[in-house]
């Protein structure tokens, strides 16, 4: 037949990059089980399980916990968008990219948004958000747990105390952070919590967990006008998700299998130890790592494990050295974004692509793309670096 494109055969790839991570095949098995209806026994019951999954993967009680239909992106426009009406104060702390679509997705939702900008690759101190506080008097604090275009680890606890001192909300991105690092929802008092699948969680990009707290909720509830967009509207989504199972729209159905799957594995690896397992193979990347003369573009103390952003050795090609590790080893890792972009790599260890076996192999891939730019190096330095670790 002519003009009939081939069937897909998508090559398998090493995902070491800022996100989609690698998927487990029991992931990629429940996505692809039976269609049923959208209000099927069978999925409503999928969707009860995953709410109670979410709500402990998310640390919390909130009752109001769910995947909304959409990429990360799309819980952050939830978030934003029922707490915000137009004319609303937001402040919005800058660092990165994702601080920065925060800020542009709550001005187009009206709000009066104050920014407080950070150099990327560095967090905020309490002190920082508290002036920008007690000067604006914010409705709304939005700030990144895990600011994935910069590597940085944003600590939150006394963000927040601040913030409920003032009578703010507290909007947290934690697309790259849940899964990976400790995510306490409750114990740190975060009201508006959105993720993404396709980071820590190790599932297909396509749906954003998110989790409003009861004050969330009662300022959702005391709204003047309408959530402006329809397909984020919480006061409507959460009638589908619970109560009457009102028809708002049809949910994906096969991505909430994968989704419910993606929980059940990572409940059943138990959360600390995801998260040392995380902290473990980020420690033997960054021994390997300077093994080779390669540093960190963040600050000790501030890296996040499962986004390492390290800065490119001088006298090396920035693309040459991504496309041989794709052309050669199938491996995937992130450029630079914005300011950083040709400066550094972002390797990523999310979820599943969190394992001794990536991190000794991308190693040994990485000598051998940086030896072919001239380098010299001592053979299988890295390697036995990380093993180091691995063996302490
Ligand atoms: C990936 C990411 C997003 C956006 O998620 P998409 O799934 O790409 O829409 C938002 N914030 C952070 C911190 C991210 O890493």
């Amino acid at each position: 037949m002519t003009n009939i494109p081939q069937p897909i055969q998508p090559p398998e790839r090493i995902l070491m990059g800022p996100g989609p991570s690698q998927i487990s095949p029991r992931v990629l098995a429940a996505h692809s089980a039976p269609t049923v209806g959208h209000l099927d026994p069978c999925f409503l019951q999928v969707m009860d399980e995953m709410q109670a999954m979410l709500r402990r993967v998310f640390c919390t009680e909130n009752e109001l916990t769910l995947a909304i239909s959409g990429t990360g992106s799309s819980g952050m426009e939830t978030c934003v968008v029922n707490l915000i009406e137009p004319g609303n104060k937001m402040v919005v702390c800058k660092n990165g990219v994702f601080g920065m679509r925060m800020a542009d997705v709550a001005e187009r939702v009206g709000a009066d948004v104050l920014t407080i900008e950070k150099g990327f690759g560095e967090v905020f101190s309490t002190d920082e958000v508290a002036d920008a506080i007690v000067k604006h008097q914010p409705k709304v604090v939005g700030i990144v747990h895990a600011e994935t275009s910069t590597g940085v680890w944003q600590p939150l606890e006394e963000i927040s105390q601040a913030v409920h001192d003032a009578g703010s909300l507290l909007l947290v991105d934690c697309v790259t952070s849940l899964g990976g690092v400790p995510v306490e929802v409750d114990a740190w008092q975060l009201d508006a919590v959105y993720s993404g699948t396709q980071k820590c969680l190790s599932c297909p990009p396509g749906l954003a967990p998110v989790t409003f707290s009861p004050r969330a909720v009662e300022a959702i509830d005391n709204r003047k006008s309408k959530v402006q967009s329809w397909y984020f509207d919480m006061t409507m989504v959460r009638n589908y998700w619970g109560g009457d199972r009102a028809y708002h729209h049809t949910a994906p159905i096969n991505m909430n299998y994968a989704l419910h799957e993606a929980l059940r594995v990572v409940l059943e690896e138990g959360l600390e130890e995801r998260f040392a397992r995380h902290m473990l193979n980020h420690q033997a990347l960054k021994a390997g790592l300077a093994a080779l003369g390669i540093e960190y573009a963040v600050a000790e103390g501030q890296q996040l494990p499962m986004l390492n952003a390290v800065r490119i050795p001088e006298n090396v090609d920035d693309a040459s050295v991504r496309s041989q590790l794709l052309r050669e080893f199938g491996i995937e890792i992130g450029a630079g974004l914005g300011p950083m972009k040709g400066r550094t790599w972002r390797i990523g260890l999310m979820g599943d692509t969190s394992r001794a076996k990536y991190v000794l192999l991308f190693l040994a891939a990485l000598e051998k793309c940086l030896a072919s730019q001239g380098a010299k190096l001592q053979p299988g330095a890295s390697v036995a670096a990380a093993n180091e670790i691995y063996a302490d």
